[in-house]
């Protein structure tokens, strides 16, 4: 007896919107989460206690290639990561897709719909980048406050084109419970439009949807070319079909854990690709200062994409970077970062990096092993230095840089890829292994390249397409 007709392994952007998409199939469907709700508790908008204290990071540690045990950012609650995401929802941009089996066209009317889902504010014509869309953004743009407006302005003077970044937060109810930024904070109100807030809130209207937290899957079994089952923390699970969205270092791991005599390298593994490829975009934060003090509260509304077509990445506004957060970030003495907060508008550099496949998650016993090999970095060093130069010009006289931790895995993705030939790839396009009838992969592990755009709404966008497929099927 099959405890659901699919048993999706994950509740973030890619198993909550799957869900979202099965709604309404007539099929059962069982979500098997890890982690548990987050809580409103005061913790959730106290920087100390988010940045300093690291009150929301899970116990979990993962290893260096040399050995070294470390905590990485990688939260683990329902909704996944998506509950401190920077709420920023992007398309990649039509040329991003040249590496993959499918383009732009094929997934603009699941961009569409994932927008809608998530509640996506935003302008489809004020970016020059911006792929076309069929219908227009749900809502107009998260207003600027007073300095980002200004901002605006100046970089336009400068010769650069600031457009809005495409959101999906509830101004209003977000600033509702507390006036801090959303970016890497807990969303507990729903104030930003995340895996739980939005997907799971609309799968879980269905009776047939159904979600156990604290269920932990430690291992898939498969017969030949068939899944049987999944071990959990509850005990044997079984489905006809099963999605691992267990977000791309744990979907891997998992596929790498259930090894057995007919799979001895991994399930879903022929290909030796499974953990590959793993890639994390080259990040930056870029502190831009000038004698005028920043009053924004959230910040995040502006992006700047002129050296996109020149493969250089995306600028986008960080969350506002206030003197507890910038002091548990850097060490520096309370004083100095106060001076430094209260001046800078702080920004995101972003930019691509690429498969390879010596970047890769493996395993040492029981232990996860994050071994990320950054390719692409001249370009991130040159995308820092043009924001540098433009932001100079736009009046800021000293702009400051620091490369993101490499140990914060915020944009993993890469580890069981998309693709037509099995040969090469772990996934067909639709996100089914090609080595096995009844497993699908459902998360930020099937995107074949980075881009230098953030990852969820295409995660979205490839999970609305695999719905699709699965409710067509007999
Ligand atoms: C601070 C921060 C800011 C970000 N900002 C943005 C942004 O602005 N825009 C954007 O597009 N992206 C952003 N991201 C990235 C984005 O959150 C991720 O790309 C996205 O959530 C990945 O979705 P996923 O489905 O692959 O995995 P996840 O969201 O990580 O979901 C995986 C889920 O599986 C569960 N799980 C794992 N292993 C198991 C297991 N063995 N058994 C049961 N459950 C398991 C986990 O608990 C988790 O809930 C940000 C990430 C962080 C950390």
């Amino acid at each position: 007896m099959s405890d659901a007709d699919i048993i999706i392994v994950g509740s973030g952007m890619g198993g909550a919107t799957l869900a979202a998409g099965l709604k309404g199939s007539g099929l059962r469907v069982l979500i098997l989460e890890g982690g548990v709700h987050l809580k409103d508790t005061p913790e959730a908008r106290d920087p100390e206690a988010i940045f300093r204290d690291g009150h929301y990071r899970p116990d979990e540690t993962w290893l260096t290639p040399e050995g070294t045990r470390f905590n990485p950012g990688n939260y683990a609650c329902v909704g996944g990561n998506s509950k401190f995401y920077g709420a920023v929802m992007i398309r990649y941009r039509e040329a991003d897709f040249a590496r993959w089996p499918l383009d732009h066209a094929t997934l603009a009317a699941f961009y569409t719909r994932a927008e809608a889902l998530y509640q996506v504010r935003g302008d489809a014509m004020a970016d020059p980048t911006e792929p076309p869309h069929d219908a227009p953004y749900p809502h107009p743009p998260v207003p600027h406050e007073p300095e980002i407006a200004d901002l605006s302005r100046r970089l336009k003077r400068a010769g650069l084109t600031p457009s809005p970044l495409p959101l999906a937060v509830d101004l209003d109810r977000w600033l509702a419970r507390a006036s801090t930024p959303w970016d890497a904070h807990p969303d507990t109100n729903g104030g930003k439009l995340d895996a739980e807030s939005a997907a799971l809130a609309c799968a879980l209207d269905d009776p047939d949807i159904t979600l156990r937290t604290n269920v932990s899957v430690h291992q898939v079994e498969a017969d030949g070319a068939r899944i049987t089952g999944l071990l959990t923390s509850a005990g044997r699970l079984t489905a006809p079909r099963i999605v691992l969205a267990a977000g791309a270092v744990h979907t891997a791991a998992l596929l790498l854990r259930s090894a057995n005599d007919t799979h001895p390298t991994g399930l879903a593994n022929r290909s030796d690709q499974v953990g590959r490829n793993f890639m994390n975009h080259n990040t930056s934060a870029v502190l831009a200062l000038s004698h005028r003090r920043n009053r924004a509260i959230y910040q995040k509304t502006l992006q700047v994409n002129d050296w996109y077509g020149d493969g250089l990445g995306n600028v986008q506004l960080l969350g506002r970077v206030s003197t507890p957060i910038l002091a548990a970030q850097t060490g520096l003495p309370r004083p100095f970062a106060a001076l430094i907060a209260n001046h800078a508008i702080d920004f995101y550099a972003m930019s691509e990096d690429r498969p390879n496949p010596e970047s890769r998650i493996t395993l040492r016993g029981d232990d996860i092993v994050l071994d990320w090999k950054r390719s692409n970095w001249d370009a991130h060093l040159s995308l820092v230095a043009k924001l540098k130069e433009g932001l100079r010009r736009a009046g800021f006289p000293v702009v400051l840089s620091r490369a993101f931790d490499r140990r914060t895995p915020s944009h993993q993705c890469g580890t069981a890829r998309l693709g037509d030939d099995p040969a090469h790839s772990v996934c067909d396009p639709i996100g089914k292994a090609h080595d096995l009838d009844n497993l699908y992969i459902c998360d930020a592990s099937l995107l074949p390249t980075s881009a230098a755009v953030n990852p969820s709404l295409t995660i979205a966008a490839l999970a609305l397409r695999q719905a699709d497929h699965l409710r067509n099927m007999p």
